[in-house]
């Protein structure tokens, strides 16, 4: 999440009649980034990582561990002290010594933290990088009272369950009408708790989020929950979950606060130009789904365990603002499209580069783009794919939108593109270069689950940055698979151990040749990162991209570490997070196999949790040998 804007967030009645305006500027604005920077060259391959914390407070007493309200007062803190070392940096010119730059969050118990500066293009660098992430922590921990310890996971096991909250607050809020968050959840910030309200009230109802619950021996079949106010009348929508909007068998969440409560991990990559972009861009898309099945941390919602390991469905669902029109529920008749996915979910279309490889066939979704700003763009001297691209993003409504800044110039300003553009939230993101800076074109890798430790989170940043790195520098190599199959993929990645047990679409030679017809294979986790004797293996590449280049022996054997453990977690000699707290819970005496994670074994969970992120106590289970 980048910088807030300030101001008064429109109610969507008002924002909606605004909307053509947004796009239309957005789209002037766009084009004045394409024009101004299209013909950039030889960027740095500089990088940087997203990290997002929960602060949580615990009750040693009662045995309670509640999402903390205070992060936000903690992020205040810290900006503070950001805002002030920034501004002393841009009147004397001079290089700010920032260690960290602090973001908020969807979430009040919510904290982002982005490396100060971002890293550089040499391999040494890379070897800062876990050391970066540990002062972030420190210097929370710094900020926090005895009770209290932030954690980064993928899913609050306990959010919307039981007393879950500090301090605590009943769910009736105006804004996200849940039967089970509060709206304090909320970031204070006016633009969060509008973005809620305004996607509840595009789509007509409450977001609907509904993920597997996890049968174990004593869940009941079917498992209808009881914990489901399902006659609460405080709001209309409150009959939506006795009316069927709660599924059996599932567990059913009613609010945005549930997916963008979620943690994650994002590394965004510059490339030396916008057509290297757009090679990477496609080609990490593609990699995305086998990445989050390493990476899956998030077994448990609102108080059960799920049948899945990743949030990524549900953040999907918690944002879902399109119409029932859109979702083709109703014929159109007022608005302009029916929308296959939610405006949360995997890309929808590639965009080619000048290393030939993107074949027609390969974007295989019937793409929905508004035609009129697609011919525009076109007109305007921008390429088909990327027109396209854009013209997809921007079939959707702006959600949140500040009074005071409708009026922009729009060869200076790009808040208009901006907002369009960052609430299409997408597995990759293409970034065009922000007008009057120094930054190049860039591009965001978004699926990964946040790991517990600075040592996971390092490693799955360093490798997929080298990853990247070896794209770049070998030009044949090949990830492309059919959009469809990505999709596929994805959802595969969700499943209960997917790294273990789902096979993965992918190209059975991704060194660019020639087998055009049988170009597709289904292929393991480990198949696909360590290799086969069919395949060659994404840590074989990366291995051959550091053979490329000049690597002292100090870095080579940091990122061995590195390597060592993805090769351990894709073949299923080290855990994942989320597989090693389903077994922590399945294991606690007080677990009575019914899937249900009280609020005492939540207690114990965190408690482990932070024991092995601040290293007191040992995991190579879930580490690998040696890394705890
Ligand atoms: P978002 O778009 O998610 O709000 P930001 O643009 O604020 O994110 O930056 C996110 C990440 O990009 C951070 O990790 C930051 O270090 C990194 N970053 C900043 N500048 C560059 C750059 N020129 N090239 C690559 N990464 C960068
Ligand atoms: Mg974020
Ligand atoms: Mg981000």
């Amino acid at each position: 999440m980048g910088l807030l804007s300030l101001g008064t967030p429109l109610p969507w009645e008002q924002a909606k009649n605004l909307a053509n305006e947004v796009r239309k500027h957005g789209i002037e604005q766009f084009l004045h980034i394409w024009r101004s920077m299209k013909d950039r060259e030889k960027d740095q391959l500089l990088w940087g990582d997203e990290i997002e914390y929960m602060l949580i407070s615990l009750d040693h007493s009662r045995r309670s561990a509640r999402l903390s309200q205070r992060g936000h007062e903690l992020l205040n803190i810290l900006q503070i002290e950001e805002n002030e070392k920034l501004k002393i940096a841009s009147t004397t010119g001079e290089k700010h010594e920032l260690e960290a730059l602090w973001r908020p969050e969807f979430g009040r118990f919510m904290i982002e933290a982005t490396p100060g500066c971002p890293y550089n293009s040499t391999v040494k660098d890379l070897t800062t990088v876990e050391a970066n992430m540990r002062r972030r922590r420190e210097i929370v921990a710094s900020l926090m009272r005895d009770e209290e310890l932030i954690l980064s996971i993928g899913s609050y096991p306990v959010l919307g369950s039981g007393d879950f909250l500090e301090p605590p607050h009943k769910a009736n809020g105006q804004f996200s009408r849940s039967l089970f968050l509060p709206d304090e959840v909320i970031n204070p910030h006016p633009r969060f708790r509008t973005l809620a309200a305004n996607i509840r009230e595009r789509r007509e109802s409450k977001v609907m989020i509904n993920m597997p619950i996890f049968h174990d021996t004593n869940t009941p079949h079917p498992f209808v929950d009881p914990t489901i106010p399902y006659e609460r009348t405080l709001f209309p929508g409150d009959k939506e979950a006795k009316e069927g909007a709660a599924l059996p068998d599932h567990i059913y969440m009613d609010a945005m606060g549930f997916g963008m409560g979620c943690c994650c991990l994002q590394i965004t990559l510059q490339a030396p130009n916008v057509d290297q972009a757009r090679r990477l861009y496609d080609q990490l898309a593609t990699v995305g789904a086998v990445m989050m099945s390493l990476s899956a941390s998030s077994p448990i919602f609102r108080g059960y365990l799920a049948d899945v390991d990743c949030r990524w469905n549900v953040i999907s669902a918690a944002v879902d603002d399109r119409t029932p029109e859109e979702r083709g529920k109703r014929p159109l008749a007022k608005d302009r499209f029916v929308i296959p996915k939610s405006r949360y979910g995997t890309i929808d279309t590639f965009l080619g580069s000048d290393d030939g490889q993107l074949r027609p066939e390969y974007n295989d979704l019937d793409l929905v783009y508004d035609r009129d700003i697609h011919r525009h763009l076109v007109d305007s001297g921008i390429d088909d794919l990327m027109a396209r691209h854009v013209a997809h993003l921007f079939i959707r409504d702006p959600l949140v939108i500040f009074e005071e800044l409708l009026d922009q110039d729009d060869s200076v300003s790009t808040d208009h593109f901006e907002n369009i553009q960052s609430t299409n939230w997408q597995n990759v993101r293409f970034k065009p270069p922000p007008p009057n800076s120094p930054i190049g074109w860039r591009v965001e890798f978004r699926p990964l689950e946040v790991q517990l430790t600075e040592f996971e989170n390092a490693a799955f940043s360093v490798f997929t940055v080298l990853l990247a790195r070896a794209l770049l520098a070998f030009r044949n190599i090949n990830f492309y698979i059919p959009i469809t199959k990505m999709d596929i993929n994805m959802e595969r990645a969700h499943s209960r151990d997917a790294v273990l047990n789902e096979k993965f679409y992918f190209r059975r030679s991704c060194i660019d040749e020639d087998s055009r017809d049988e170009y597709l294979t289904e292929m393991t986790a480990n198949e696909i990162i360590n290799g086969s004797v069919d395949f060659i293996g994404l840590l074989q590449i990366v291995q051959m991209y550091l053979d490329s280049i000049e690597v002292d022996d100090t870095v080579r054997r940091k990122i061995a570490t590195y390597l060592d453990f993805i090769r351990g977690r894709a073949d299923g000699t080290i855990m994942t997070t989320a597989a090693w707290i389903r077994d922590f819970v399945r294991s606690h005496p007080e677990y009575q196999f019914d899937s249900i994670v009280s609020s005492a074994i939540n207690y114990d969970l965190v408690v482990a949790l932070d024991d092995i992120a601040n290293r007191r106590r040992p995991a190579p289970e879930l580490l690998g040998e040696g890394n705890s």
